[in-house]
């Protein structure tokens, strides 16, 4: 039994229990979350020594806003910091070239970086396309699909043994000759360890615009196999979309207009949320800000952000040089552009304490006054270490060259999904509005039941507490047609499908103007829902320059639960 001091929900204490605090080799819990928050904060500061700086000094900072919940850095660094070869990213890309050897290294690869905790994303659009010749063997190759598929159960089986459940990323260029059946993958397979998704050109979309066809090209020979109607193609992403939740849409030309480090190469993948474009065999640290904590007399702290945000800026730097690389690849392009990844999470609770609803103009414009200022002070942290530490060593040739902006890092900000670290902080995830304001959730063999703290504390506040109340809302999970309960409060805690998805989308792009990497959001959307309106918010999201989009139907079938806590 650990004695807990700080106050954590029943639920935090089981995923803390399960998969973060150190066990011995009876497999029995032998620290306390306030000895992993020093574990970690000591571990990171370590780098400072490099810089002839105090580690000590640094470890207490980093310490005083981890075990505060302001800030907490993603899941593998709170797993690894501190233990023989610690990993501490949770993004990675590798690529998968056409040649059995060079797929095979890849699987190795990605088999070591699931093993250290983090998750990849694959763009198999360079193997040649099924049914295409194999001059080694005079055989007949089997398609990007098929090894897709060796991927996926290659991450069953390491999952066993590893942290936590395998979570990648398998995407295909919508110019790809295998397209539909890799779009239509998730309707007849269960691949549960893959997010899947396709890359999407400019090309593309004025193809569809104007109703043309378009190319399909063999990656083997860049010579074009057919054409077909970019309809086409679209709508048998949007029904694979409404049905399964899969695939997402990658926005591949917006990404590479974005792309700081573009002498390095071409981004052609997200990691396995969306959130995080990488180049081949990069790596990213993300960290996240728990906003709740910030609202202080009806309004938002911003001198305590700006002091927060250049500490966890800095926490995040100081990982890469502490960090154990699985793959000697990824760490010298990960110390080479130095991208880490500094975000929100809380958004949604932060909201509720401003008594501001998540769909109301003043919270849109709020998001961009937030990040823009995170983003600000992070990129002037970013600065301050480059004028100490030096630029990332990639930085001749790349876009902050040329705005003649010295940075330590080409990269500072990424909205992550934060499905664990939410629960430890117990804030509301990433910018998720939320789902519902009472649900179960099982994690191994307990079930907890959630109900919102600040709707209970509204309620005996506002005198519409009552065991009633809290029946009718456990079999609801929303306030919708609950007589007892005040229009406003209604307003105020609408939850993700009460909301539109052209919301959604807004909110998304208020935060993605001011994130340098990208975001993670699920455009949540009722069972009703018709797939035209699939095929407008996929149109929305590229004219609304968005980096990509994920969406899913309540009730669609779905093979994986990466949104969901990975704790179980
Ligand atoms: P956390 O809250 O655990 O820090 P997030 O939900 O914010 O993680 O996800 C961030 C990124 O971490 C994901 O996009 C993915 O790259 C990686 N990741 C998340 N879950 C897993 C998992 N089960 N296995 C491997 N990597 C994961």
């Amino acid at each position: 039994m650990i004695h807990y001091i700080m106050v954590f929900t029943d639920r935090a204490k089981t995923v803390l229990e399960i998969r973060y605090l150190l066990k011995n080799e009876k497999g029995e819990v032998i620290e306390t979350p306030e000895q992993m928050f020093h574990r970690v904060a000591n571990y990171v500061a370590q780098a400072e020594e490099l810089y002839q700086e105090n580690p000590s000094e640094w470890a207490e900072k980093f310490y005083e806003i981890i075990s505060s919940l302001r800030f907490l850095p993603n899941s593998p660094a709170l797993m690894n910091a501190g233990k023989p070869k610690a990993q501490l990213a949770a993004c990675f890309v590798l690529p998968v070239e056409d040649s059995i050897e060079a797929i095979f290294k890849t699987l190795k690869d990605a088999a070591l970086i699931l093993q250290s905790g983090g998750g990849t994303g694959f763009n198999f659009s360079h193997l040649r396309p099924k049914g295409d010749v194999v001059r080694s063997t005079g055989g007949i190759a089997s398609g990007p699909v098929s090894f897709m598929k060796i991927f996926d159960k290659a991450s069953d089986i390491i999952k066993q043994g590893g942290a936590r459940r395998g979570a990648n990323m398998g995407i295909l260029r919508v110019d790809h000759p295998d397209i539909l059946e890799f779009v239509r993958i998730k309707r007849f397979e269960n691949l549960s360890n893959f997010n899947i998704s396709v890359v999407v050109t400019d090309a593309f979309m004025d193809a569809l615009f104007k109703d043309d066809y378009y190319p399909l090209i063999n990656p083997r020979n860049g010579e074009v196999v057919k054409k077909l109607k970019a309809k086409e193609v679209f709508d048998e992403i949007v029904e694979s979309t409404w049905e399964t939740g899969d695939p997402g849409v990658i926005f591949i030309d917006t990404i590479n207009r974005y792309n700081p480090t573009p002498h390095i190469g071409q981004i052609e993948s997200t990691n396995p949320c969306g959130e995080q474009p990488l180049l081949p065999y990069e790596a990213c640290i993300l960290g996240s800000i728990n906003l709740s904590k910030y609202v202080k007399g009806g309004s938002i702290d911003f001198q305590m952000l700006e002091h927060d945000v250049k500490i966890a800026t800095r926490f995040l730097d100081d990982a890469i040089d502490v960090t154990h690389y699985p793959v000697p690849e990824v760490e010298k392009m990960h110390k080479g552009n130095r991208k880490i990844g500094l975000g929100v999470m809380g958004w949604a609770d932060c909201l509720v304490e401003l008594g501001i609803p998540y769909n109301h103009k003043k919270a849109f414009q709020l998001a961009e006054t937030v990040m823009k200022f995170i983003k600000e002070k992070s990129h002037e942290t970013s600065q301050e270490l480059a004028r100490k530490r030096g630029v990332f060593p990639n930085f001749k040739g790349s876009l902050w060259d040329k705005r003649g902006t010295m940075m330590r890092n080409a990269t500072t900000t990424t909205i992550a999904p934060t499905g664990t670290i939410s629960i430890i902080a117990d804030c509301s995830s990433g910018i998720e509005p939320y789902f519902l304001l009472a649900y179960k959730q099982r994690i191994l063999d307990t079930e907890f039941e959630i109900i919102n703290k600040y709707l209970i504390d509204f309620a005996q506040k506002q005198g519409f507490y009552s065991e009633e109340f809290i029946n009718e809302l456990r079999q609801k999970g929303t306030l919708r047609g609950i007589k007892s309960v005040p229009l406003k409060i209604k307003k105020l805690f609408k939850t993700a499908l009460e909301i539109t998805p052209m919301q959604h989308i807004e909110m998304q792009a208020c935060f993605q103007k001011y994130t340098d990497n990208a975001v993670s959001k699920t455009i949540n959307l009722p069972q009703r829902t018709k797939k035209q309106e699939v095929a407008k918010i996929f149109i929305l999201a590229y004219k609304k320059g968005l980096k990509g989009i994920t969406v899913f139907r309540y009730g669609s079938k779905t093979g994986t639960l990466l949104k969901v806590s990975d704790a179980h």
